[in-house]
């Protein structure tokens, strides 16, 4: 085998089909079926236009607030407090503006092009059949936190176009809609999936249409092998290959610590519910700034999800986290009606400066990375990859990588 990539998200079987579609022999491995992660239960918005790193400056004064709330966006469990607690101190370090900036920059990178990134993985009738260029609406209760002021300056740094909606427009687009939004503001060149599952299983196919194969193990174990490419350990057997990609979102870390790598890779657990046959269907996805909470028809009902929770990739899910979502669902839109709702759970792959870590490990000949990418790898995974892919097939020096590396936490 030339390459393992580990894990069947949106970062490893895109970087998986880049590869095949090179003539590269590639096998993907992961236990799950594709696309069952994060990949799967997101939010379905697709940022070209609004990349903003998690840390802003100021946050740490709504920080106790939040905490304190138990409808507020961010929870840390108190069992898992003490190991939450280096993330969180990197995550508020990182809300310098400077960094901020830095971040933004990088972020905006790998997110802009994500449509035709894209247009590129899957076949033309399923990205226009999953994928709508239709913009975002932000909406804020009154005129908006203090947050408001540094997502503004971003967007006007890079002249990106959103307009400020009036009270007649936000009730035109949003029958029903609840009279407390004080703000609204169209971003047309942010857009959407009505199915991320779906979308992301279709590059599954890209990937066994250009050659490359799924492996249903585990990956247990990896390490330099003597001849000078990799050995991997899974749950199937121990296999040999020359280059290895990490690939396996929130759990990457505990793949490359036994390889003395370490990266502030947290799992940001976040949450959706489905909302079966409901009574209100969005022309356009909601994202709601003061709620902290994102609301997208899609085909199987109106999903909405957000919220942050730390308490690691073991303790199970709060059902809790779920019901608040639904109570913000009936904030919004008073007179909603649906089906019982259907509550998910899963793990964004995050690190404390919002950028993910993309290309070759220094010091590790044929390991490589793909992975960290938050709140936004649905977005950013296509061009992740394929920035990822052309160093790996010669066609890169690498050099725009460098804001990506991985030596930043070293
Ligand atoms: C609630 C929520 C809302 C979100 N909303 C959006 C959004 O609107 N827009 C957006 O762009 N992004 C959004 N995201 C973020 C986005 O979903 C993630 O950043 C992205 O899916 C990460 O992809 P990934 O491939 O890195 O990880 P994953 O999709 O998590 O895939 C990693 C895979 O690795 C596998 N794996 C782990 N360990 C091993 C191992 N040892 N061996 C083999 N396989 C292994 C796992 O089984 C998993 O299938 C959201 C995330 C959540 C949770």
């Amino acid at each position: 085998m030339d390459t393992i990539l580990v894990g069947a998200g949106v970062a490893g079987l895109s970087a998986g089909v880049n590869l095949a579609r090179k003539g590269v022999q590639v096998a993907v491995i992961d236990e799950l079926p594709p696309a069952s992660g994060a990949s799967y239960g997101n939010s379905g918005f697709l940022v070209a236009d609004t990349a903003m790193p998690i840390a802003l400056p100021g946050m740490y004064k709504k920080v106790p607030s939040w905490l304190l709330d138990p409808d507020g966006p961010l929870r840390v469990r108190p069992s898992y407090a003490a190991k939450a607690f280096p993330f969180l101190a990197r995550w508020l370090w990182a809300s310098r503006m400077q960094q901020v900036h830095k971040s933004n920059e990088a972020m905006r990178r790998i997110q802009n092009p994500v449509f035709q990134d894209w247009k590129a993985l899957v076949a033309p009738q399923v990205y226009s059949s999953l994928i709508r260029e239709t913009g975002q609406i932000y909406l804020w209760d009154g005129v908006g936190p203090f947050e408001t002021r540094i997502e503004d300056l971003l967007r006007s740094k890079f002249d990106v176009k959103a307009r400020e909606l009036s009270q007649q427009e936000i009730k035109d687009t949003f029958p029903g809609i609840t009279p407390t939004i004080g703000r609204a503001m169209l971003v047309p060149g942010n857009g959407h999936t009505i199915n991320p599952g779906r979308l992301v299983q279709a590059v599954k196919d890209e990937l066994i249409e250009a050659g490359g194969a799924i492996l249903h193990e585990r990956v247990q174990r990896l390490w330099p092998a003597a001849d000078g490419g990799w050995s991997v350990m899974t749950t199937g057997s121990l296999r040999k290959c020359r280059r290895v990609v990490v690939a396996a979102g929130a759990w990457s870390a505990r793949l490359l610590a036994p390889l003395g790598i370490h990266v502030p890779l947290e799992s940001e657990r976040g949450y959706h519910v489905i909302l079966p046959n409901p009574s209100i269907k969005l022309a356009v996805p909601i994202l709601h700034k003061t709620g902290y909470f994102g609301a997208n028809s899609m085909e199987m009902g109106l999903r909405l999800a957000g919220t942050v929770e730390i308490a690691g990739l073991e303790a199970e899910p709060s059902p809790s986290r779920c019901e608040v979502l639904v109570k913000q669902a009936h904030k919004l839109f008073p007179g909603i009606k649906h089906d019982e709702p259907i509550f998910w759970m899963g793990h964004r792959p995050s690190l404390p400066d919002s950028v993910p870590v993309i290309g070759a490990v220094p010091g590790f000949k044929g390991l490589f990375t793909c992975f960290g990418h938050g709140h936004c790898g649905l977005t950013a995974g296509p061009t992740s990859a394929r920035l990822l892919t052309e160093v790996m097939v010669g066609a890169s020096d690498g050099a725009d990588l460098q804001a990506y590396s991985i030596s930043r936490f070293r």
